[in-house]
């Protein structure tokens, strides 16, 4: 561990050699001192809320206005350059491009599914990493699904991401500057011959070269790409903070879901810190010898803890949690796995995502069939726990869950 850990620190500033700690290696609680800081020396402008921003400015005796204008022209107008036309003194300008770093990901690679509702983009950083985000489309809705960090020290077996290792946090900027950069995919879209966004159906036909629409907003953020989220946990909640403000993208908490494969110390503060986020817990096995099996996290965080953290979570902010279960072929999508998930949730206000299992290269798994995830609801329903079968996307461009991954 010693030597993975003084190997990591070495890497960072070597933005050609790849920094990996193997999957497993580092998990520990959220935000271990031991995670190698954002590569960002100045503070960014993508990370600061509306209110520092403008606290910043007021310490360098500028008017309140101007930060409030430059905030509102990036995070609801989705600009990224400016000019003194736009109502704010040149000097002001000049202060925040001296102290301000500003830089946004670029993107390395663009892949688009192929019935057009999902677009995958390789995304590089300020040094040299790359994450990947995913936009997609379905019921009339935009969601975006960010990374919060590269890599990932959780380890789950069948994902691609854990099977890569952890690399590294990134910024709350780096995760804003995702989200803005699928809404401005959103706004600039060309337009399509599909009719104005206000007619869009809810699901647009897979022959159309677009299933998006000119000027439409995203709706929804889902912390559900690479990283585990809670392991970054004060990064992500200040990309909350920031998404979730009234004049930027203004995406109200139940359209934000912070996911987690059970990081026990980040779901008890969230639930004290009171965000109103949607939580969703991966849960992949109802007893903790099998669980551990698929998600090496239990064996730090075991399932009596995790549910007694969940317990607390609903008890405290009284909102339900999203329990997240892949379906793996005759692993755990038979009828007793569904009655062990229903006894596990007994009293737990819950909804159950069932997911089939989507191919990596790494894991041999099967994904569990229709009439198995048929059976599996029945059997929920029975115990009077909702649930729903997600449905597959993107999967032909490796961007279904589990399957980002960077090389
Ligand atoms: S499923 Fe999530 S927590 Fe588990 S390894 Fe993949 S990215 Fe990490």
């Amino acid at each position: 561990m010693k030597v993975f850990l003084r190997r990591l620190s070495r890497d960072i500033p070597d933005r050609n050699r790849p920094s990996v700690v193997p999957a497993g290696l580092m998990i520990s609680d959220s935000n271990t001192p031991l995670s190698p800081a954002a590569p960002a020396v100045r503070p960014h402008l993508l990370g600061l809320t509306r209110e520092q921003l403008a606290a910043w400015a007021v310490e360098r005796g500028f008017a309140r206005l101007h930060a409030l204008t430059l905030w509102h022209e990036i995070h609801q107008k989705g600009r990224t350059t400016f000019t003194p036309r736009d109502r704010m003194p040149p000097r002001f300008l000049q202060r925040v491009d001296e102290e301000l770093a500003q830089d946004r990901p670029t993107v390395a690679k663009e892949t688009h599914s192929s019935d057009g509702f999902t677009r995958k983009y390789l995304l590089a950083l300020a040094d040299g990493r790359l994450v990947e985000t995913v936009l997609m489309r379905y019921h009339g809705r935009t969601t975006a699904c960010v990374s919060s960090q590269v890599g990932c020290a959780m380890g789950c077996t069948f994902c691609a991401t854990g099977q890569m290792g952890y690399v590294r946090h990134l910024t709350a900027a780096e995760i804003v500057a995702q989200a803005l950069h699928v809404d401005a995919v959103l706004r600039e879209t060309a337009p399509s011959t599909e009719g104005p966004p206000t007619s869009a159906p809810a699901l647009a036909k897979p022959e159309h070269p677009s299933a998006f629409h000119r000027h439409e907003r995203l709706r929804n953020i889902v912390f559900m790409g690479m990283g585990e989220p809670l392991h970054n946990y004060d990064a992500v909640m200040q990309a909350v903070d920031i998404l979730r403000e009234p004049s930027g993208l203004a995406m109200a908490g139940e359209r934000l879901t912070v996911s987690t494969v059970g990081v026990v110390p980040g779901i008890r503060r969230l639930a004290r810190e009171g965000r109103p986020v949607s939580l969703a817990v991966s849960l992949h096995g109802a007893t903790q010898e099998e669980r551990a099996t698929l998600v090496p996290a239990a064996r730090r965080w075991p399932l009596d803890e995790l549910m007694d953290a969940c317990r607390e979570y609903t008890a405290i902010t009284g909102r339900r949690i999203f329990f997240e279960w892949t379906l793996i072929d005759g692993r755990n999508d038979r009828v007793e796995d569904a009655r062990a998930v229903a006894a596990l949730l007994r009293g737990i206000p819950a909804q159950v995502n069932l997911i089939p299992l989507n191919p990596t290269g790494g894991y041999d798994g099967r994904p569990g069939g229709v009439e198995g995830a048929r059976r599996f609801q029945d059997t929920l329903k029975a115990a009077g726990i909702p649930s729903t079968v997600r449905q597959r996307r993107g999967i032909d461009i490796a961007a279904g869950c589990g399957q980002l991954a960077v090389g």
